[in-house]
């Protein structure tokens, strides 16, 4: 009975961003509960080390170069999943950036860029995986807000506004789907010690401090903190968890 309920042999799950960070310690969790994985990002070398890892761990796993912004590159990539791995179960909408100014320094094409790679992409991706779910009887939707889904910073107004339109954004999706059982959740990270970070930590004077502080947990996450919660949100353990946004954050969201 407990194996089952994790149990992901015989899945197909897309990740996108899935060749670093976070994308990555889902993607390492989902394929160790026996999930394929299509690893998706621009990056093409980045993706090929990804896949190395995973299959090293026993996995089948193919990365898939595509620009997540873009509608003919994401419909391209859904049909190559579908092709070469049969199936899609499971939507990992992981892609982000972010460009840190105030609300008054930040241009309209910056402003763009954040929200078309954090909010536009997971509406694209869920739109074209969205038939192949159907045709398999249900699938999970993963998508990745942050702690600016419920929180404001002076330097993160793309950003924030992205991580907050993807909680509703994944609410809608939940209510619209439900009857395709198709659940989808958000998981909000804290800090945790990526690439995208890391630029953070050097521009922002005193950040990894004040994140150690405000930790109860009393340290950043990293990666592996993500497996977890992937492995829970794409099998059967959370088949009655919809339209939820968990944060995975050592509990910075609730320090007073
Ligand atoms: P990384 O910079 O390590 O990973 C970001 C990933 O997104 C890369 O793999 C990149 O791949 C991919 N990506 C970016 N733009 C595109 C695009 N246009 N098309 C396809 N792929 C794209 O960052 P994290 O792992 O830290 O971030 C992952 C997610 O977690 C993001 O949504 C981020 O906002 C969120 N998050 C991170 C937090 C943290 O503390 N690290 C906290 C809260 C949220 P490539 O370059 O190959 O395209």
């Amino acid at each position: 009975m407990t194996t089952k309920l994790f149990d992901l042999s015989g899945k197909v799950a897309i990740v996108t961003g899935g060749n670093g960070g976070i994308g990555l310690g889902m993607a390492r969790g989902l394929a160790e509960a026996g999930a394929a994985i299509a690893v998706v990002g621009r990056n093409e070398a980045k993706s090929a080390d990804a896949v190395a890892d995973l299959t090293q761990g026993g996995a089948r796993a193919i990365a898939v170069a595509a620009d997540v912004t873009d509608k003919a590159a994401v419909t391209t990539m859904a049909e190559r999943v579908v092709r070469d791995l049969g199936r899609i179960d499971i939507l990992v909408n992981n892609a982000g950036i972010n460009i840190r100014k105030p609300p008054h320094a930040l241009d309209i094409a910056e402003w763009n860029s954040v929200i078309q790679t954090n909010l536009t992409s997971a509406f694209l991706c869920s739109q074209a995986v969205y038939p192949a779910m159907k045709a398999a009887g249900g699938g999970k939707i993963i998508n990745i807000g942050s702690m600016m889904s419920i929180f404001g910073a002076s330097f993160t107004p793309a950003y924030a506004a992205s991580k907050g339109g993807i909680v509703q954004f994944t609410r809608s999706c939940a209510c619209a789907w439900a009857a395709d059982n198709i659940q989808a959740n958000a998981v909000l990270p804290g800090w945790i010690d990526t690439d995208l970070t890391k630029r953070a930590r050097q521009e922002i004077d005193g950040l990894h401090d004040r994140v150690l502080a405000r930790t109860p947990a009393a340290r950043w996450g990293g990666i592996d903190d993500f497996a977890g919660i992937a492995v829970f949100l794409a099998s059967p353990a959370s088949d009655f968890v919809t339209g939820t946004a968990i944060p995975i954050d050592g509990g910075y969201s609730v320090m007073g």
